[in-house]
């Protein structure tokens, strides 16, 4: 049957982002950050204050901030919204610009607030956070403290935050222009990296093999620049880790994901120890490729060149039906992105790549950002941030300081959502070829989230330790630990060519926000060992799952772990998600033998 145009197109979903400000663009604008910025003035007569309030003012001085957050977070997440559905249009990324600065000015000022309240003893916060008034951000305030023995006097703090600007995040930015000028050619003509890195799925062995040499030439220049700003970031961090009092490069990310350093190692070790998953993925995909051993650029390869389009309205239904199968009420929530203009699908020129949930603020909505292209794992993506969008939704009771998961957290539903769909989508699938593409893609991206970031994390760990005992990194060096890490991961499974040894030289995360990629690993199978919790009790499971949700983060996670029957401190805990992935890998071969792709 064929399907609409528009309905492949999702040319009219499109969200309407006006209720988030008191009036029209600009004017609206204004309003909200006059507000945010007389609110704060209000707030900052308190400066010096903190350890004289009692819980009453201080439930008052907390409210405040809270209103200044929701000010700033509807002006923030207008203009950050409005910029992404057209980052070209020369108006709307100036203006984006402005709404931070003027943001980062409204928080400056109360900077004192974090800095008094953490040097408070620790009986005094205790006796204070007692008090039932401040339940709304008792977490946060609890947790904020954390930092305490790591921050440094006011004034050292503020010339760190103002110095950074130049610091730190110049080093950042001269990063990202530079991979964003990065051009490949392709068939004679420049082109994007991205659009290199694309023709790395194609099915054709030199089409992919092509696509890796151009982008590998395109990598060369400006190497050495982009590994001095490594170098810098390394050794900054290096600073800071040592002013800070952190003992480990890591430590500080740790903190921030309010995990503690033994459960990420014991995550690391565990992924490391289930490498043969990848490995023996990677050996059957040469058989299915036709190939002895796959190198680097075949990985992404697909398997199966058959992805019938699918319509929107088909997979609005679909993940519509796959949310009611768990539970009407998450359904009827879902249905309010679609019938609400919460939801931007169409792909169109000047808009962002990828996908994001928008959380904005409490007292609104969460948003979705698509780049519909009627795709099977298109449909997934939908499913996927739609998760994000229930589990916002479902948390705004919790207000503004307790509406966020920890990162760590943050994939609960997303994850748990699209495995839902994912079955879904599989039951729906008859041709013996297409199912084993769906079930190879699904595989390839669980490798991609777990294996791959956790060997990128040792790349992270390596390079930021050898900086600190050996001084600036070479070009080579840095190639070396690259290789080294992946090889541990891919085994002898993979060929890992000449070329790929830069490849580590435009990866965002690595300077952006160094220690992150582990969060990924570690969302992912904290997720999957959820939904094993739900595979393994049915239905009786639903209420408890949706008490995690509203909870969102306001406890630590360990605290939400437990409502649903999850506990992070047992060492095998990690073994449970990737349990699921070894199944899936079990299925892909089943599904290869059916298609009659394996003798
Ligand atoms: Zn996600």
């Amino acid at each position: 049957m064929a399907v609409a145009e528009t309905d492949l197109t999702a040319s009219d979903v499109v969200w309407d982002l006006a209720p988030l400000l008191p009036a029209p663009d600009d004017e609206g604008l204004a309003a909200l950050l006059e507000q945010a910025s007389a609110r704060a003035e209000e707030l900052a007569a308190f400066h010096g204050r903190v350890a004289e309030f009692d819980s009453a003012q201080l439930a008052a001085f907390v409210e405040g901030l809270a209103e200044i957050h929701e000010f700033i977070g509807r002006a923030g997440s207008y203009v950050g919204l409005d910029f992404a559905a057209d980052t070209t249009d020369p108006a709307r990324g100036p203006r984006m610009q402005r709404v931070e600065e003027q943001a980062t000015q409204i928080s400056t000022k109360l900077l004192f607030f974090e800095l008094e309240w953490a040097e408070l003893p620790d009986e005094q916060a205790d006796a204070l956070l007692a008090d039932d008034r401040l339940a709304f951000a008792r977490h946060h305030l609890r947790s904020a403290r954390r930092y305490r023995p790591h921050l440094l006097t006011e004034p050292e703090e503020v010339v760190l935050t103002e110095k950074s600007v130049t610091g730190r995040s110049a080093w950042q930015r001269l990063f990202e222009e530079q991979v964003s000028t990065i051009e490949v050619t392709l068939d004679g003509a420049p082109a994007p990296l991205e659009a290199g890195l694309a023709r790395l799925h194609a099915p054709d062995r030199e089409i992919r093999r092509a696509a890796a040499d151009a982008v590998t030439a395109a990598l060369a220049p400006g190497l050495r620049t982009r590994a001095f700003v490594m170098n810098t970031l390394l050794a900054d961090k290096a600073t800071d880790d040592r002013l800070r009092h952190y003992a480990s490069w890591i430590a500080d990310r740790n903190l921030s994901n309010e995990a503690s350093d033994e459960s990420v190692a014991a995550l690391v070790d565990a992924v490391r120890r289930r490498y043969s998953i990848p490995q023996r993925w990677y050996a059957l995909k040469a058989k299915l490729l036709g190939l002895d051993r796959i190198a680097d650029f075949d990985r992404m390869a697909s398997v199966a060149d058959v992805d019938s389009p699918i319509g929107w309205h088909a997979a609005r239904d679909l993940v519509l039906d796959a949310y009611g199968s768990f539970s009407g009420e998450l359904a009827d929530t879902a249905r309010k992105f679609f019938d609400g203009a919460w939801i931007d699908a169409p792909a169109r020129p000047g808009k962002r790549p990828g996908a994001f949930c928008a959380y904005t603020v409490p007292s609104h909505h969460p948003y979705v950002l698509l780049n519909w292209t009627a795709r099977r794992r298109d449909v997934l993506t939908l499913a996927h941030e739609l998760g994000h969008g229930l589990h916002a939704y479902l948390a705004r009771e919790q207000g503004v300081f307790h509406q966020s998961t920890p990162l760590t957290l943050a994939e609960t539903a997303s994850v748990f959502g699209e495995t839902v769909t994912f079955g879904r989508l599989l039951g729906e699938v008859t041709d013996a070829q297409e199912r084993l593409a769906l079930l190879a893609s699904n595989l390839e991206d669980q490798i991609a989230t777990v294996f791959r970031q956790i060997a990128m994390n040792r790349f992270e760990d390596a390079i930021h330790n050898a900086r600190r005992n050996e001084g600036e990194l070479s070009v080579d060096r840095i190639a070396e630990f690259w290789v080294e890490t992946q090889h541990d991961m891919l085994g002898e499974a993979v060929e890992i060519t000449d070329g790929y040894r830069t490849w580590w030289s435009y990866i965002p995360h690595f300077i952006g926000t160094p220690g992150y990629v582990y969060a990924y690993a570690y969302g992912q199978l904290l997720a999957l060992s959820v939904y094993a919790q739900y595979e393994a009790r049915g239905s009786g499971f639903v209420p408890q799952y949706l008490d995690l949700l509203r909870a969102g983060g306001s406890m630590a996670p360990e605290e939400l772990g437990k409502v649903v029957d999850v506990d992070l401190a047992d060492p095998e805990f990690w073994d449970r998600g990737l349990d699921i992935i070894e199944r899936r890998l079990d299925e892909t071969v089943a599904a290869a033998k059916s298609a009659g792709r394996l003798s």
